[in-house]
């Protein structure tokens, strides 16, 4: 039997309460997918400096750094709120992560079931549809990370501040790799966004994900859009794009539109892919809920586990290559939303139903 390993760190807030339930989904689906499991809890965030001094303890590095992927909840609250920035749990935390692991590549679906419309703030002949879109996102450069960057005072007196937008060739071009990848285990299209009427670097993405994705696989559907259009296009008519690609900045401003689009962050997954292969060939990843610790709902048992839920489908396909397995536990937490069942998140005032028994109803439509 296929043994998949990883480390899962629930941090603080609801992040151990939907976490739990999200290992048992993964233990259910393996039993009927042919894998085990083998993952240890450890520390991370606000429990991390309680327990351990630091919001990433060396313990927890190493137990992940000996593993193929980590399934991470969500840091930080309001106990952890007053120390200095460096040290605040998500800051603490999920940098060094995203830097020991050189986690370059961000995966946002964006995903809206018809039956949750109503949430969305778009139009309801617009949500009526559902939304189903994943935006890649380039995560390590562009305009957050160019030299230089800094300010000074100039000799009339006025301040003047600079960043940089660097993209080189390779960045580029190992980021389109991950979504032609995407794109294959979807409906074939990428639309790549840019600015490239103004931005030396959108030209040279927009010639490097060409050539890129002609090499790697000419079958995908490649379309080019300025972002200022893809913002317009994403509420006009989302279900236009299937894998949406992009730098780090604009791609930080659109996988947040999507996010809205979709209504609830109880039920936003996210991916974050590292380079190189993991022992089972395919890239290490961190994957995470796209919300964060819930502190006005933690403790009670009323938090959405669908989202760690989806997380965990999301590792399963990209860091262990099981597709069918991902497929089932996205296709259950389908019937179950499709069910009527709801978390007071989701439900609009609607009865709603508590953790444990969303992922109990989750569990049994694993098939
Ligand atoms: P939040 O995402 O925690 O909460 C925003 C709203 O969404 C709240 O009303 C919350 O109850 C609701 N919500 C979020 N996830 C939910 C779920 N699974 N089920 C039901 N409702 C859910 O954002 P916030 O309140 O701005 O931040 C709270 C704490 O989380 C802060 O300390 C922040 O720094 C941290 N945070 C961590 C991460 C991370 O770990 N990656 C991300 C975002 C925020």
């Amino acid at each position: 039997m296929k043994i998949i390993r990883f480390t899962n760190l629930p941090g603080d807030g609801i992040g151990p309460e939907v976490m739990s339930v999200a290992l048992e989904v993964l233990e259910k689906t393996g039993e009927v997918y042919g894998f085990a499991c083998e993952t240890t809890a450890h520390d991370v965030g606000g429990i991390g400096i309680d327990n351990h001094g630091k919001a990433l303890p060396q313990s927890t590095l190493d137990a992940c750094k000996s593993v193929d992927a980590i399934l991470f909840g969500s840091v930080g609250g309001p106990k952890w709120e007053n120390l200095p920035p460096k040290e605040q749990p998500e800051r603490a935390a999920l940098l060094p992560l995203r830097k020991a692991f050189e986690l370059f590549a961000n995966l946002r679906p964006g995903n809206l079931f018809p039956e949750l419309a109503d949430l969305s703030p778009l139009r309801s002949d617009v949500a009526s549809a559902g939304i189903d879109v994943l935006c890649v996102r380039e995560l390590t450069g562009g305009i957050y990370f160019g030299q230089p960057k800094n300010t000074r005072t100039l000799e009339d007196g006025q301040k003047e501040a600079v960043d940089t937008m660097v993209y080189r060739t390779g960045e580029i071009q190992r980021i389109t790799e991950v979504a032609v990848k995407a794109a294959a285990l979807r409906d074939k299209k990428i639309c790549s966004v840019d600015k490239a009427n103004v931005l030396e670097t959108s030209i040279l993405w927009r010639q490097t994900v060409s050539e890129c994705v002609q090499k790697l696989d000419p079958s995908i559907e490649l379309s080019h859009m300025y972002v200022d259009n893809a913002a317009m296009q994403l509420v006009r008519n989302p279900n236009q794009f299937d894998v949406l690609l992009t730098e780090n900045m604009f791609g930080d401003i659109l996988s947040d539109e999507l996010a809205v689009i979709c209504g609830s962050l109880g039920m936003l997954a996210s991916a974050s892919l590292g380079t190189g292969t993991n022992s089972n060939n395919f890239p290490f990843g961190l994957y995470e809920p796209a919300g964060g610790t819930a502190p006005d709902i933690a403790g009670k048992g009323v938090a959405n586990p669908c989202a760690q839920v989806l997380s965990a489908a999301l590792m399963l396909r990209y860091s262990f290559g099981l597709e069918e397995a991902a497929l089932a536990i996205e296709n259950a937490v389908k019937e179950t939303i499709r069910s009527g069942l709801r978390t007071g998140d989701i439900a609009q005032g609607a009865p709603a139903v508590g953790t444990t028994e969303m992922g109990s109803a989750i569990l049994s439509r694993i098939a």
